[in-house]
């Protein structure tokens, strides 16, 4: 009688290379049935984040195809759908790998009971994350809330070495039947920027890898200071590869343990950063608020403004805020569905400070506008900037944006990357943006430049009669 298949859902494991469920089910020489679903949670992704998915899909399924194998593609709830394709492929278990934020996690345990309830096996891997979130605990069992303590129990952990890909693949007797990726219109919302960010995605398993390659030997000794500057390249570009799983945090890690014990005096910034994302995970995981609602109740009552419509939301989501560095940061995540962390900081201090917006408009303008959105960085990200969350931004922090340009900026060289209006010669990438954005915006790069919509000084102490009323509340 021949082995009973088994059932790879793959989620966000979109690699041959370091995936623990397909390395497994390769091993035991069994027919593997790798699957990749459009289920609740991808259709519940922002339309670059689900864009970028798509990409990412494509291209493990021609990777697979080396590998003697395919990528069988279905719509519709994960767990009905699992239990028919079980069926279908005479599979006798369920491999996946775990995905750690809450709504992915119940996903989870609904698939589990499904395939439980027919009588199927299920087995769940990590891959995701360096540390999964039950593993790191305080002395006392609880968990982490600020960042180095965390860093500090995890730092000389051992994560094991990341697993080659397997050479190839058993296929089964009969494939069940695939629909087509096209047919999904992944990321339609998109529309006619899909053109213009496709120019700066880096997709794939071999892309990723060659991009930390290059990045430890160029790049990783100027890290530490590179990694501000607006006008350097000086960070490795792997957060769209590690969002949809490209590459694994555990090969970024290992790059970043041997280059430490090589003496190069970037890594243990850049290990501590890739460990940044485990925190956020870490933090999503045991309390699931973070994405949705302020992380320290008592913000509650903080007065901001949740008028997504409000005419300087809208000057900042369209890049029209009249403060340069601000403009060029929003304007450059619409360009190439990334944005300078330092960026994502500045454009988030002025929204919830200088404009006293709720971080939530923030929080969904970048879900919807970035190609290596991460449910666990954005959220920990904006509540960070907004002071709203764990080992936040004290309230006193009000990004100055003229005095960050002045600083990591220093020549306006990002500046004139990104703003068309009152350059004579404007270069490519500025006037980028009026090919992305939708035609109904009315903007043009001959427009004057506008004037501020609230003045720097006065945003800032504005912010800061706001933010300590409610700390004066307390
Ligand atoms: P590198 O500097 O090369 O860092 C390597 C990796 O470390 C990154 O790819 C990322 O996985 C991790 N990392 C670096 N900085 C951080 C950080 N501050 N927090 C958590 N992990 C980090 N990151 C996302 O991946 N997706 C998001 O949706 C996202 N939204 C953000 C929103 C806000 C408001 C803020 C302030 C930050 C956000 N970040 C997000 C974190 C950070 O800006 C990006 O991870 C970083 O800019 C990615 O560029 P890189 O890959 O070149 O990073």
């Amino acid at each position: 009688m021949a082995a009973e298949a088994i059932l790879v859902w793959v989620r966000r494991e979109l690699r041959l290379g370091d995936h623990p469920a397909l390395a497994e089910a390769a091993a035991t020489g069994r027919p593997v049935v790798p699957v990749f679903l459009c289920d609740e949670t991808v259709e519940a992704r922002g339309a670059a984040a689900q864009w970028r998915l798509g990409l990412g899909v494509a291209a493990f399924a021609e990777a697979l195809a080396g590998a003697g194998s395919r990528l069988v593609l279905r719509r519709g709830g994960a767990a009905a759908a699992l239990v028919a394709l079980a069926r279908e492929a005479e599979a006798g278990e369920v491999w996946w790998s775990r995905a750690h934020e809450p709504v992915a996690a119940a996903l989870e345990r609904d698939v589990a009971g499904a395939l439980a309830a027919e009588g199927i096996g299920t087995r769940a891997f990590e891959g995701h994350v360096l540390f999964p979130p039950e593993s790191v605990a305080t002395k006392t069992g609880g968990y982490y809330k600020v960042y180095t303590p965390f860093w500090k129990s995890v730092r000389d952990r051992d994560v094991g070495t990341p697993l080659p890909p397997p050479k190839r693949l058993t296929a089964p007797g009969r494939w069940p039947e695939s629909e087509r990726l096209e047919a999904w219109g992944l990321g339609a919302e998109m529309r006619r920027g899909a053109d213009v960010v496709a120019e700066h995605v880096v997709v794939g398993e071999a892309a990723a890898a060659r991009r930390l390659e290059r990045f430890v030997e160029e790049r990783l000794a100027d890290y530490p200071q590179a990694r501000n500057r607006f006008d350097v390249e000086g960070t490795s570009g792997l957060s769209e590869n590690l969002a949809v799983g490209e590459i694994s945090a555990r090969s970024c890690w290992q790059a970043g343990l041997m280059a430490r014990d090589a003496g190069n005096p970037g890594a243990e910034t850049f290990l501590k950063e890739v460990a940044w994302r485990d925190f956020a995970y870490h933090l999503l995981h045991h309390t699931p608020r973070l994405a949705t609602d302020n992380w320290r109740p008592e913000w509650a009552a903080f007065p901001w403004n949740t008028d997504e419509d409000a005419p300087e939301v809208v000057a900042w989501q369209r890049g029209r805020t009249g403060v340069a560095l601000v403009d060029a940061a929003m304007r450059e995540m619409y360009v190439t569905g990334r944005m300078h962390n330092r960026g994502r900081m500045i454009v988030g201090s002025y929204l919830t400070k200088h404009l006293l917006s709720h971080w939530r408009i923030g929080q969904r303008w970048f879900d919807a506008h970035l190609t290596d959105w991460d449910p666990a960085n954005n959220a920990l990200g904006w509540q960070w900037v907004a002071g709203s969350g764990p080992d936040a931004s004290p309230f006193f922090r009000v990004f100055n944006p003229d005095g960050q340009a002045e600083k990591f900026d220093p020549d306006g060289a990002y500046r004139r990357k990104w703003v068309a209006e009152g350059q004579d010669d404007p270069p490519a990438t500025a006037l980028a943006y009026f090919a992305a954005i939708p035609r109904k915006w009315s903007m043009s790069a001959d427009d004057p430049y506008p004037q501020p919509v609230v003045g720097l000084a006065e945003g800032r102490a504005r912010a800061l009669a706001a933010y300590k009323g409610r700390q004066d509340a307390d």
